[in-house]
């Protein structure tokens, strides 16, 4: 039996990453009816952190709408691997090349399972609910952290053969700039992520005020003030996030780039620059124009995701507008 004023079947959605494993069970409006939280066990093995992951799948397991619940979906940090259901999150070191797929569907009783990244799953959460909705060509990234990403073409949602399709944090925007840690150089996500705003501040002379962390957040805070060496840090991020996405315009022709993470809560600190800069980088007549608007769906977004890409993956429900 279904919640009261449940629509459609149910997908019970993950969202995992280095610091929580978030469960839900979502129906085919995009509703959270249900919710189960565990933090992620920190440096822990394998099958300690699968044992959180069982932990949220039990409680959504005990709810009431859970015969309603025909599959499931998974949101991951990557990266994933969906073609053998296998997931290798940089920030949880005890699962490499883990067999997550098979694990959830043995925890769920065979039900079918879709893994996709977590950037594919911000991406399908808000073209279905969110900033990218009504768009059929789309960029969304998530500033955080890292930076990661998806992509929306021709009205469907593109996570290719593993799940990791639009992952453009990791493309090169300075081919002679900084390692990056995936192993290549001058990385969006080198320049635009939260923790190297705050690192080209800091090495720039920028200094937290006392008692703050020198966060990207803090930084935002200085740039508001008027500090040279703060707004000039979130203009180098707004660049590279420009430079990526014009890269991306060109390459697949998309109407839209919705930007959400932590970083994007500077507003127009980052929104104003990215749009200068773009327009210096997305030049020819189809790349230009692209619109840069904020995420609209916030935490939620990789629980809505993860339902989604299910959703999409097995053709359980329509996702349109
Ligand atoms: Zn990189």
């Amino acid at each position: 039996m279904q919640p009261h004023g449940a629509a459609g079947p149910l997908v019970a959605a993950l969202d995992i990453g280095g610091t929580k494993i978030a469960g839900a069970l979502v129906d085919a409006e995009g509703r959270l009816l249900v919710r189960a939280l565990r933090p992620t066990p920190p440096r822990a093995d394998g099958g300690t952190v699968m044992a959180a992951v069982a932990e949220v799948l039990a409680e959504l397991r005990a709810a009431p709408g859970w015969p309603g619940a025909v599959a499931v979906g998974i949101g991951s940090a990557g990266p994933v691997d969906a073609t053998h259901g296998t997931v290798s999150p940089v920030n949880v070191p005890g699962w490499r090349d883990f067999p997550l797929v098979p694990r959830v569907r043995e925890a769920v009783g065979g039900l079918p399972v879709v893994l996709a990244g977590d950037g594919v799953a911000m991406t399908a959460a808000e073209h279905w609910q969110g900033a990218a909705r009504g768009y059929d060509n789309a960029l969304c990234m998530v500033v955080s952290t890292g930076v990661g990403g998806g992509l929306v073409l021709g009205g469907h949602l593109l996570p290719g053969p593993t799940g990791n399709a639009g992952h453009i944090g990791h493309i090169s925007v300075d081919l002679d700039g900084d390692p990056c840690p995936c192993g290549s150089r001058g990385c969006v996500e080198r320049i635009a992520s939260g923790p190297n705003i705050a690192r080209r501040a800091l090495d720039a002379g920028w200094r937290p005020p006392a008692g703050t962390e020198p966060t990207a957040a803090a930084v935002a805070a200085s740039a508001r003030g008027g500090d040279a060496v703060a707004t000039a840090s979130f203009d180098r991020a707004a660049q590279a996030l420009a430079a990526g996405i014009a890269a991306t315009a060109t390459l697949v022709e998309i109407n839209v780039a919705v930007i959400g993470g932590g970083v994007s809560a500077a507003g127009p600190l980052l929104f104003d620059p990215l749009r200068r800069h773009l327009t210096q980088y997305a030049t020819l007549s189809f790349a230009a124009g692209v619109e840069v608007v904020p995420a609209k769906l916030g935490t939620d977004a990789g629980l809505v995701g993860a339902a989604a890409v299910a959703a999409q993956g097995l053709g359980l429900f329509p996702l349109g507008v």
